[in-house]
């Protein structure tokens, strides 16, 4: 088959152009990278977890009505998306006090947060995502105050189901990230999520221990990531067989 065309590269993924107008291939590599990509590496069987686990939730959320650009699984690697016009935000959701927020108020880590506490990071790498109100958001033209409601109730509904599957596999949900795109039918626009929903974009702590099983295992150097992301695909059940550590054959007794 003839290579699809390739639009755009990021960090952890590749678009290609989809088979049809109006969708894409989002294909999943194997690329780490953390602090805004000062450090980097290749972690084999990542990419195949994170379109296993993407999959999963985005089905999931599917089911219970929220939209999302998820069509269908096409490989180990690749997924059949809707393609969107990505509103240029990092909708960060937290439950608990982690990473720039404990450091921003020096709050240990963990700490619970009275509510779930919403906040949006303006997607410029060459910035480092900086941290924007939300009167910058809306004085700049990056979404309308109406798409920051609508936004703010489809993070709302995505954390209440991304925290109880996980509560339901004994992992806690302290934060996590998404991207919204927009979608026309006809002259009507609509708000979906988009990107991915992966360990590298939530944290998720072992409710018994408090193990990393995302990816602060990589930013901070705590083990294995993969071995991290295989727990977690194995408590859901998703853990597809002969993945990630499948380049040697092995010999059955
Ligand atoms: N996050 C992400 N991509 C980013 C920044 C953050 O996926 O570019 C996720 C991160 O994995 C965590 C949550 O958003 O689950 C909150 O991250 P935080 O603002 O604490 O930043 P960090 O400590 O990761 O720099």
């Amino acid at each position: 088959m003839a290579r699809r065309k390739k639009l755009y590269e990021g960090k952890a993924k590749i678009l290609y152009e989809g088979p049809e107008p109006g969708t894409l291939v989002q294909y999943f590599k194997d690329d780490a990278t953390a602090f805004n990509a000062e450090k980097r590496a290749t972690i084999e069987g990542k990419g195949v977890l994170n379109n296993r686990l993407s999959e999963f939730f985005m089905t999931g959320l599917g089911n219970i009505g929220v939209p999302t650009h998820f069509i269908k699984r096409l490989n180990m690697r690749e997924q059949l998306i809707r393609q969107v016009e990505i509103i240029p935000l990092e909708v960060i959701v937290r439950n608990f006090a982690a990473g720039s927020m404990a450091k921003r108020l020096g709050l240990e880590e963990g700490t619970p947060l009275p509510r779930p506490i919403i906040e949006f990071s303006y997607k410029d790498d060459a910035l480092g995502d900086p941290l924007v109100p939300e009167e910058y958001i809306i004085a700049f033209g990056w979404a309308s105050q109406q798409d920051l409601d609508d936004i703010v109730a489809l993070a709302l509904r995505v954390n209440d189901f991304m925290a109880g599957v996980m509560f339901a596999v004994g992992i806690k949900l302290v934060d996590f990230k998404i991207e919204i795109g927009r979608v026309w039918d006809n002259d009507y626009m609509r708000l979906i999520l988009a990107d991915e929903i992966s360990p590298d974009s939530c944290r998720l702590w072992d409710i018994e221990t408090g193990q990393k099983l995302d990816k602060d295992v990589f930013r901070r150097d705590l083990g294995s990531l993969t071995d991290a992301y295989t727990e977690v695909a194995r408590r859901l059940g998703v853990l597809p067989t002969n993945v990630t550590h499948a380049t040697k054959p092995t010999l059955i007794n």
